[in-house]
């Protein structure tokens, strides 16, 4: 599959001119791309005028439409029409929440249901043991799994080198993929992988916060194998390489592409692993790896899964300051009463949702993740189609 530097085809016109808008609108919104791996000469950061960038996106869009090919004229007009929508704001447009997020991620915000969220808060209550306020008991659950730090290298790579030869044996890896792997502090974040071409990434994930085990081969097979990672370097084999679609050399934040590849890697675990076999090897090999008991692994497994009802709440703070014009203290409250969670917690969490980039961009885990369950549960297309294939939103969709 992977092909050596002199057969590599060059970027077309459409894919010349999308790169260049996109770094384009990077100028003005720092973090719009999540990765470039293509020719340098295109990456033009130059600051220009905004009104500048309205018509050149509204002339792409434009142009995109005579694309013959179907998967990439769809994919295309959807991405360029989230550009359009960026330099629409950049611009000056005050557009409402809702508004945002359809027109930068092709999806529509979705509220959480509180009154199942009060029966998980319920579940949550008779589920956690001992005495004092919820957040302490989780904290106590919690506590009792979290890696070492000196541990969490080794644990990691332990869990990364398992992923890998899933992966490897279930898609197309290509050969030559590869990415460092790093932990970081500081972010709003808690992992992140960043494409860097030629089939690499870099990879973090964030300390600031205490690392647990039950939550690492999650976090691992969202980052790298078969989440974003895997995802990247199969991409920019099968289409930028076979196919010569240079608009998978780069990688766009607030776009409906990030719909995808979050919905991608919230499933990525489960597409390599059944819920048992990570059970089995969290509270085996795994605790023995961390040292930690494996009755707290199961416990905090417990934990986990009433907690996973509560995966709407970020999408749903993001509405409440966003569209009801909530204040930050209200959504905080709204995090510590939901999640059980610690003020630090809580603050982490809403950091997150206010920072520009993400303000958006919170609805790509949830209904992402969505989209892409009920789509393979239909079987209207299969994990490794999603890895390798350029699909949007609306191909996911009934
Ligand atoms: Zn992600």
């Amino acid at each position: 599959m992977t092909k050596p530097n002199s057969t590599r085809p060059r970027p077309d016109d459409l894919g010349r001119r999308y790169i260049r808008l996109a770094h384009a609108l990077e100028a003005h919104q720092p973090d719009f791309i999540d990765g470039y791996g293509g020719p340098a000469e295109l990456a033009d950061l130059t600051l220009r005028p905004t009104s500048e960038l309205l018509s050149e996106a509204q002339a792409l869009h434009h142009d995109v439409q005579s694309e013959t090919d179907p998967t990439r004229r769809t994919f295309l007009d959807r991405q360029v029409r989230a550009m359009h929508t960026l330099a629409r704001m950049l611009n000056g447009e005050a557009l409402p929440y809702a508004e945002e997020v359809r027109g930068l991620y092709d999806i529509d915000p979705e509220r959480a249901d509180l009154a199942e969220l009060d029966a998980a808060l319920r579940e949550l209550d008779t589920a956690l043991p001992g005495r004092g306020s919820l957040e302490e008991r989780e904290a106590a659950v919690r506590s009792r799994v979290t890696v070492p730090l000196s541990e969490l290298m080794r644990v990691s790579e332990a869990i990364l080198t398992e992923l890998r030869r899933r992966t490897a044996d279930q898609y197309d890896l290509p050969d030559g993929e590869n990415f460092s792997f790093e932990l970081a502090t500081n972010k709003p974040w808690g992992g992140y992988s960043r494409p860097l071409g030629n089939l690499r990434s870099s990879v973090a994930i964030n300390t600031d916060l205490p690392v647990i085990l039950t939550g690492l081969p999650d976090l691992l097979a969202h980052e790298v194998y078969p989440g974003h990672h895997a995802e990247h370097a199969i991409k920019e084999a099968r289409l930028v390489w076979e196919l010569g679609w240079f608009e998978h050399n780069i990688q766009l934040i607030n776009a409906p592409e990030g719909v995808i590849t979050e919905g991608i890697a919230m499933n990525a675990l489960d597409a390599v692993m059944t819920p048992y076999e990570v059970s089995d090897w969290l509270t085996g090999d795994l605790s023995k790896v961390a040292g930690i008991d494996p009755d707290a692994v199961r416990e905090a497994l417990r934990l986990a899964h009433i907690k996973e009802q509560f995966r709407g709440l970020s999408g749903h703070a993001a509405m409440m300051l966003y569209q009801d014009g909530a204040s930050q203290r209200e959504v905080l409250d709204f995090f510590r009463h939901y999640n059980a969670a610690t003020l630090e917690r809580a603050q982490k969490s809403l950091e997150f949702i206010s920072q520009p980039t993400f303000r958006g961009y919170i609805f790509t885990y949830s209904v992402g993740r969505r989209l892409v369950r009920e789509a393979i549960e239909r079987g209207a297309v299969t994990f490794g189609q999603l890895l390798s294939e350029a699909l949007t939103p609306g191909a996911l969709r009934p």
